[in-house]
């Protein structure tokens, strides 16, 4: 592991918040370049290297293992490094942080600080597009990133015995499970279980208007994150405290870049 100073780090991943800036609920929008770069087409050209990009560390795990209260980063802090990380990588300045082989460094436990909630996608790994390692994100991935009671147990075992304190739901562009469902008519197998829980995602995009198929990925995205944030007892009183945060976000595939897209 590097060694940083921590308050120059976390200096350095906050100068970097507005590549991850928030946006409201309706279409998707280019996302924001870095500082002095202009966007790009492809990954590794787009984000000019900047001190700051290197020096922003990667989303690590919390430092006592499950023990959220002993965390002194805020959820904001733990969302801007894990955006930074996903500019990093964008930037062909990937650290691949935490990838030993031995997996000595997290053999013993878990202390993941972020839970991601994303499809199946294989264009979607979370650990690389963050630029992530061993411990460092609880990954659950289904078609559609769509929450069932087996995801909530999921992410309620990381909040409740991991520490787990950000929880990102992430769609994607171009997903097809989205596609599905705004398609419509008979599908096959066990796929309409899966569209139902889209449904609502288009009907959403539907009252909006503009491009249905980015609406509905980013309202599928956001639905899943109301869900998480509404599950009782746990996630929500977890949530409650302040401990505990949920956004939305959307990766485009062109360019490689996250955009949150959390209801306000
Ligand atoms: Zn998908």
């Amino acid at each position: 592991m590097r060694t940083r100073t921590p308050g120059l780090v976390l200096l350095s991943a906050l100068l970097l918040a507005a590549c991850g800036a928030e946006r409201d609920a309706g279409p998707v929008h280019p996302p924001v370049a870095a500082a002095g770069a202009a966007e790009q087409s492809g990954h590794g050209a787009a984000v000019a290297p900047t001190a700051a990009v290197h020096a922003a560390p990667a989303v690590h795990a919390a430092p006592a293992h499950g023990a959220a209260g002993s965390d002194a980063l805020s959820t904001d802090d733990i969302f801007t490094l894990l955006m930074a990380g996903n500019v990093r990588w964008r930037g062909g300045l990937a650290e691949h942080p935490h990838q030993d082989a031995t997996g000595a460094m997290v053999a013993n436990g878990q202390s993941p600080r972020v839970a991601v909630l994303t499809c199946a996608d294989s264009r979607v790994p979370p650990e690389v597009i963050f630029d992530a390692g061993l411990g460092d994100l609880f990954v659950i991935r289904v078609a559609g990133n769509v929450v069932t009671p087996e995801v909530l147990a999921s992410i309620e075992y990381a909040v409740e015995h991991l520490g787990t304190r950000a929880i990102l739901v992430l769609g994607h562009e171009r997903c097809g499970a989205v596609k599905a469902a705004l398609a419509g008519g008979e599908a096959p197998g066990h796929l309409p279980a899966l569209l139902d829980r889209i449904k609502p995602a288009v009907a959403e995009a539907t009252a909006l208007g503009g491009d249905r198929e980015t609406n509905a990925i980013a309202a599928n995205a956001r639905i899943a994150a109301d869900l998480i944030r509404d599950a009782k007892p746990i996630l929500k009183g977890a949530i409650a405290t302040g401990k505990v945060a949920v956004r939305a976000a959307v990766y485009d595939l062109d360019t490689g870049a996250v955009s949150l897209v959390t209801r306000k």
